[in-house]
Order: structure tokens, then sequence, then C-alpha cells
């Protein structure tokens, strides 16, 4: 990899700034001053160090949000604000993603890496990783709705979900429940309401295979995750 991109990545500023530091003769690669900011390092076999002081350098970035609602889980938008924009500078260069996607207008835990093999093997079907989630409903829901759930219900396009488990925490006029399902779909949640002839009016995300949303991050907050919870996700 290029120095300028592994200096940048390692928390010494922008590629500009890390030029400049180059440019300073403050970089030794294996001892050796190197000012080119396309001289090219192994990460894993070369000694870098900026001012004496040997780099740490860090490959990949997970960070564990609770999604806002007003925002996309994109890395761009024409129009609107994505996760993504509400990372820092020194964050969005290690060119993090979001895992999965949730509505512009769901809330809660969302993953957000550089490292795509996890991506890859949260998203795939074929891993079938559980995802929790709590919803308010328009209209009551009934013990007749988790049997469905559990059936598999037929969505807008004739597919059919797979075994879901409906727990209801309150059944009123709005009522409130907690979803596990094992796929992805677009719109699943949503979508699987509607077969039923019920609406979902707000929804959030609790978990993820083994990663929980941390309560104490309000909306729009994040954090790296910790060792323990990256060790129970590979
Ligand atoms: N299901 C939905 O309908 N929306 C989401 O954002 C996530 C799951």
């Amino acid at each position: 990899m290029r120095i300028d991109k592994l200096l940048s990545n390692s928390g010494f500023g922008s590629r500009k700034e890390v030029k400049l530091l180059l440019k300073g003769k403050a970089v030794e690669v294996n001892g050796e001053t190197v000012r080119d900011p396309k001289f090219h390092v192994d990460e894993n076999v070369d000694d870098v160090s900026v001012a004496g002081e040997p780099v740490v350098y860090r490959e990949f970035i997970y960070i564990m949000m609770n999604k806002p609602p007003g925002v996309v889980s994109a890395t761009e938008d024409r129009f609107d604000e994505t996760v993504i924009d509400l990372l820092t500078e020194d964050e969005q260069r290690f060119e993090p993603f979001p895992v999965g996607r949730l509505d512009k207008d769901t809330e809660g835990l969302l993953l957000i890496t550089n490292d795509g093999k996890l991506a890859h093997e949260l998203l795939s079907p074929k891993k079938h990783v559980d995802k929790t989630y709590y919803a308010k409903i328009d209209s009551p829901v009934m013990d007749e709705d988790i049997e469905a759930f559990k059936q598999g219900v037929v969505l807008d396009d004739g597919y059919e979900t797979k075994p879901a488990q409906l727990h209801i925490l309150q059944s009123e006029e709005e009522s409130e429940i907690e979803l596990i399902i094992t796929e992805g779909k677009f719109h699943q949640v949503k979508r699987m309401f509607e077969s039923i002839g019920k609406q979902v009016v707000y929804l959030k995300r609790l978990s993820m295979g083994p990663l929980e949303l941390d309560k104490k991050l309000e909306l729009g907050e994040y954090r790296e995750l910790t060792e323990q919870e990256l060790s129970k996700l590979k």
C-alpha cells in the first residue's frame, strides 16, 4: 500500500497533511527517510515510523451506530445525509460502509465497517443471521399473527418468508412487538405486516446476530466495537 494511505489510515491526518510530514523528512521506512507519497510499503513487514515513533497500522474499523431517522444507510446520496456523513474525517478515511440497509425512517443498530469479508458473512442468506426488531403497529396484533409469521407469510411480490418469531409486548389500539427474522429482504418487516393488513408506524433494530445495540447510545451516536463484540461476530 502507498505510504500516504497507510499514514492517513493510522491517524496522521489527510493525504495532504501526510504529504507535508513526508516532505519534512519525518517519515522513515526500515530506517530510511521516505519523502515520496507513492512509496509502497508492506504494512505487515516494513517498519514505519514518524518522528522516531513506530506506526501501528490498522486495516479495519468496526463501528456500532444507533442510526437516527432521516439519514440513509448508504455511503453516498445525492439528496440525503448518509450514516457515513455522521462519522469524523479520520473514520471516513477507512472508507467504511454500512452492513446492510435500514430504511431512512428506521432507527437502531447499524454496523459500519470496511471489513468486506465480515459484511459478506453477516449478509449472506446462507448464514441466516438473526435480526431483532422492535416495532409499533397501527392496530392490535393477535396470537394468530404469531402463528402466521411462524408459518411464513407471502409478501406483495409473491415471496414467502422464512419462519419468524413474533413476540407481542402490548396489543392495544397501537401495539408493540418484537420480531426476529433471519432474512433481509427489502422493507421486510413493513411488508410482513402489510401482508396481514397492518402498518408498521415505528421501527428500530435491536440486534444483529450476537451484536446488540448499546442502550447508552443516543440516536445518531456511535462507538467502535469492543474486542469482545468483535470476537463474537467473527
Ligand atoms: N425491515 C423494514 O421494513 N425496514 C427496515 O429498515 C429493516 C427491516
